[in-house]
């Protein structure tokens, strides 16, 4: 069993980090919020007061933050990879620019130590679970090395490519997750605008041609599946804001390599629209209030 530094417990860290613990491994957590780690020095964690203390003598260091800035910050604006020993493993999570994955991680083999970047797919469900997908960007021996941590928070693990790839897979994942879930809003609004009972339509179509993730698992009314946001008033899950953070990263990895993503800029300016009408924080299946009737 490991020594594990995990910095950022929000609605994935915590429930990450709670799976080690439950594993058996001896975990020391840090988040910027203190009362985020409450849940986990319940079940038996260390809470330490700083990021630095977190990872002294850390055989793994794992990060769950919201975006590249905080993963920067962190690592090298904090100067964290001076702290941790050369010897330990950091498995970054967060869904970042793949060109700070690659800044950080080339910062840390300057080190000496080895770094992945370990994005997830799967949501909150997922992470609570341990059933969540990583995509890893690094190098083979290393993902080895994580492989035995990543299986006790998920189970779907895949390599990506170099350092930075498991970003870009990350980001065309959820930019066509984004489109889904706009798509998924407006089919639903428009049946119900028409007569039909959400639940009934969500059901057709989950055994149509139209199926995905969203009517799957993850159903954008409210009252259609009893564990989803959408049914507790938009809380916890993907907050819009990070859902635009992930079509940013899109937009801005198409420019790089002149490609077209005609339907993703159409999701990010959906987004922006939301989020700009306050609902940033809400999770991204709110999406359908754009498209919803206030009646429906
Ligand atoms: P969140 O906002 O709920 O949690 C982020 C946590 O990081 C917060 O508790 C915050 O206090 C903490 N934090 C920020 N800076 C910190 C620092 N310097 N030191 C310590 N703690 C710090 O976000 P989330 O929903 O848990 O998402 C985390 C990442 O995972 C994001 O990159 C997101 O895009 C990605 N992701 C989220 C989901 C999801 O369903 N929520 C799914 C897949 C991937």
């Amino acid at each position: 069993m490991s020594s594990i530094a995990f910095i950022g417990l929000g609605n994935m860290g915590a429930p990450m980090a709670l799976n080690l613990v439950k594993a058996g491994h001896s975990l020391t957590v840090f988040d910027l919020v203190p009362a985020a780690v409450k849940g986990l020095t319940d079940a038996g964690a260390k809470a330490a007061a700083s990021a630095a203390e977190a990872v002294k003598g850390a055989e793994v260091v794992i990060s769950m933050l919201p975006a590249s800035k905080h993963v920067e910050g962190l690592y090298l604006g904090e100067d964290l990879l001076g702290k941790i020993p050369s010897s330990a493993l950091v498995i970054e999570c967060s869904t970042i620019a793949p060109d700070s994955a690659r800044k950080v991680a080339q910062a840390a083999e300057v080190r000496g130590i080895t770094m992945i970047d370990a994005p997830v797919s799967g949501g909150t469900g997922g992470a609570a679970a341990g059933t969540l997908t990583f995509i890893v960007g690094g190098q083979a021996e290393a993902l080895e090395r994580a492989r035995p941590v990543l299986e006790k928070m998920g189970k779907n693990i895949f390599h990506a490519g170099p350092a930075g790839a498991g970003q870009v897979a990350k980001i065309c994942n959820n930019m066509l997750l984004g489109i889904l879930m706009a798509g998924t809003s407006e089919a639903l609004a428009l049946g119900v605008a028409n007569g039909l009972d959400p639940k009934v339509l969500s059901d057709i179509i989950a055994k149509s041609s139209g199926r995905n993730w969203a009517t799957e698992l993850y159903n954008p009314w409210p009252g259609v599946m009893e564990h989803t946001p959408a049914s507790k008033g938009y809380a916890g899950g993907f907050g819009v804001d990070l859902m635009l953070k992930d079509l940013g990263l899109a937009a801005e990895a198409a420019l790089s390599a002149r490609a077209s993503i005609p339907l993703g800029e159409l999701a990010r300016n959906l987004y922006s629209l939301h989020s700009a009408g306050g609902s940033g924080r809400l999770d991204f299946s709110s999406i359908v209030n754009l498209v919803k009737r206030e009646q429906d």
